[in-house]
């Protein structure tokens, strides 16, 4: 006897999207897309792979993703050294720079797609994930930087999204940073006792990590940790300024976070988080801000760009906790029929109902008119028809409410009118 094969599983942190589920998230796609036109940003799609480079030099060597969460191997069919893309950033604006989308012109793009970083799994944070992001290339801002924060304050109005808080910093520019750098490390140097061990080791590479430690014994070290705001000079207190209030005279309300300075090092001037208080521990939403150097690192003119990434997963358990998700959507009328010619006619039939735009589920593959019911009661139809062979002959249906005693006979040419009457 042929010995049972082994069950081979999904991949660890890598999840299915079965259909209990996957009916929010084109929910969710159907309202990014109608959001999205509302302020006029163009859809691209790039690889999943990318030259590892490419990541590297973006993100930047010293940060959590480089060092130890992406998936790089080398293809042994050609050596090249490939990584899965980590995040959206670095491949849209690679795209943008190698087709000169970025000559004489500003680009509003927006990806959706997945994500891969070796993580460890947990609640809202997995090692396939998934993200929204947008660019706006080519706008100095702070104007930009405004109607950035509006968009997603407007998204969070069109999904119902409740409690969720935005917070702002200003990261300055390369000298700025330079200056709180050094300022850092010496005050850090005075407490190295006190420091774990990633945050020696961040010490004299990058001390900047440090102010995002997620350690609780490091929390009053950092909160009196030299700030950033204080070495910045006119032009970022400007930009910062002009932000803010710019974002008073919408309304918008933030906190300014001084500690916030995001976990990828291209980021400069305006960085922002949206944080979820129904989410636990990996609780960011949203997170994002500009990063005009980048343009010029990927080998393009020096210019300007700002953007962010919504993860989507953490969206979805936000709504779900506030039980702002939609169910399942079901079919309009669910088919059943029994007899000799009757499931050819049923055919006809939902294929006339389809043509006038109902969603219609035919019984296939026969059975009795009682376990065809118990499919129509499943599959939350208000509405069934039933066809014997008599309704053949007669070329009529039986049309029958879910849930009611009552049921009427149609005749075929009616049966548009009578369903879109119940219907409307
Ligand atoms: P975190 O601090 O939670 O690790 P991050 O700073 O690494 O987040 P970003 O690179 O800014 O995250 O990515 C933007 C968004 O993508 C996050 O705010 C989050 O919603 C989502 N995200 C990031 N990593 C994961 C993951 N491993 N699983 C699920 N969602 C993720
Ligand atoms: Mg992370």
């Amino acid at each position: 006897m042929k010995e049972k094969a082994q069950k081979i599983v999904g991949v660890k942190g890598m999840n299915d999207l079965l259909p209990g589920d996957s009916h929010r998230w084109l929910w969710l796609e159907n309202k990014f897309h109608l959001w999205l036109k509302q302020y006029g940003y163009e859809n691209i799609r790039t690889p999943i792979l990318e030259d590892t480079k490419l990541f590297t030099r973006s993100i930047g060597e010293v940060t959590d993703i480089v060092e130890k969460e992406m998936y790089s191997f080398i293809d042994s069919l050609n050596g090249d050294t490939l990584t899965m893309r980590p995040e959206g950033t670095a491949g849209t604006l690679r795209a943008a720079v190698e087709h000169n989308l970025l000559y004489n012109a500003t680009q509003k793009l927006w990806y959706i797609g997945p994500m891969f970083r070796h993580e460890r799994p947990q609640k809202g944070r997995y090692r396939q994930f998934h993200q929204l992001g947008v660019e706006a290339l080519g706008f100095k801002g702070p104007d930009i930087d405004c109607e950035i924060i509006l968009m997603l304050n407007h998204l969070w109005k069109i999904l119902g999204l409740k409690n969720i808080e935005l917070h702002i910093n200003c990261l300055g520019n390369k000298e700025e940073r330079a200056i709180h750098r050094q300022a850092l490390i010496e005050y850090f140097e005075q407490y190295v006792d006190l420091l774990d061990d990633e945050a020696k080791r961040r010490l004299y590479t990058n001390p900047l990590r440090i102010l995002d430690t997620k350690n609780p014994a490091l929390q009053e070290l950092v909160m009196n940790a030299p700030k950033l705001i204080d070495c910045l000079d006119n032009d970022s207190l400007c930009h910062y300024n002009g932000w803010k209030s710019g974002l008073d005279a919408l309304g918008i309300n933030y906190i300014e976070n001084p500690r916030l300075v995001r976990g990828l090092d291209y980021y400069n001037l305006s960085v922002f988080e949206w944080i979820s208080s129904d989410l636990g521990s990996q609780s960011t939403v949203c997170g994002g801000g500009r990063y005009d150097p980048l343009v010029a690192e990927l080998g393009a003119k020096d210019n300007f760009a700002i953007g962010y990434a919504i993860g989507l997963e953490r969206l979805l358990l936000s709504l779900d906790a506030q039980n702002s998700l939609p169910t399942k959507l079901s079919p309009d009328i669910f088919i059943v029929n029994e007899g000799n010619g009757t499931a050819s006619y049923a055919m006809l039939i939902a294929n006339e109902l389809r043509k006038s735009g109902f969603n219609v589920v035919q019984n296939l593959g026969g059975g009795s008119f009682k376990s065809q019911f118990k499919k129509a009661d499943n599959s939350g139809a208000p509405i069934s028809i039933v066809i014997g062979e008599n309704e053949v002959t007669n070329s009529q249906v039986v049309i029958k409410l879910m849930g009611e005693q009552t049921q009427e006979i149609v005749n075929c040419d009616l049966i548009v009118e009578y369903i879109s009457k119940i219907l409307k």
